[in-house]
């Protein structure tokens, strides 16, 4: 890898890390030019497949979509950042699980609620209520962003008593 500070072509690994159960790489380098460290981290990317929409439309999967379905619906909730990101990267595997050519996004807001469900009741009730209405993580999305978030503490509160039917 070429150092970030001169631009030589050989830098030296120092140490490598497996980070994040493995998925990703983090290693010390150093320029064998300049001498300055420098830190590159590997990440996995899984090819995922396209997502086919309610109306027929193909769009790329994008993992942004979903992971900030998932940072809304446990907006103010005590979820640790880890487990959002564990979650989410269990709900790309399952994704791939279905299909790693096309999916249904009913398909993929149907993961999502079941990984909120044993994440945390609030969470899940938050998303279930407005996806089942859309039907789609990124109208779920679109809908927190235009309506308070008090919408859905009052949701989140009259439909308490339902979780055990989930
Ligand atoms: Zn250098």
């Amino acid at each position: 890898m070429k150092c970030p500070y001169c631009s030589a072509p050989d830098t030296k690994v120092l140490d490598s890390r497996n980070l994040e159960e493995g998925s990703q790489i983090r290693r010390r380098r150093k320029c064998e030019a300049c001498q300055k460290r420098f830190t590159t981290f590997e990440t996995i990317e899984l090819s995922m497949p396209q997502v086919i929409k309610r109306d027929g439309r193909r769009e790329p999967y994008i993992k942004d979509k979903i992971k900030r379905g998932i940072e809304k619906a446990c907006e103010k909730r005590p979820i640790p950042a880890a487990q959002k990101e564990r979650i989410l990267s269990n709900i790309e595997k399952a994704i791939l699980d279905i299909s790693d050519k096309e999916i249904q996004s009913i398909e993929i807001g149907n993961l999502v609620m079941m990984y909120l469900r044993h994440l945390d009741p609030v969470a899940y009730i938050r998303f279930a209520a407005v996806y089942r209405k859309f039907q789609d993580v990124d109208e779920f999305v679109n809908e927190l962003k235009h309506d308070e978030t008090k919408q859905f503490k009052i949701n989140a509160t009259q439909n308490k008593d339902d979780t055990s039917e989930y």
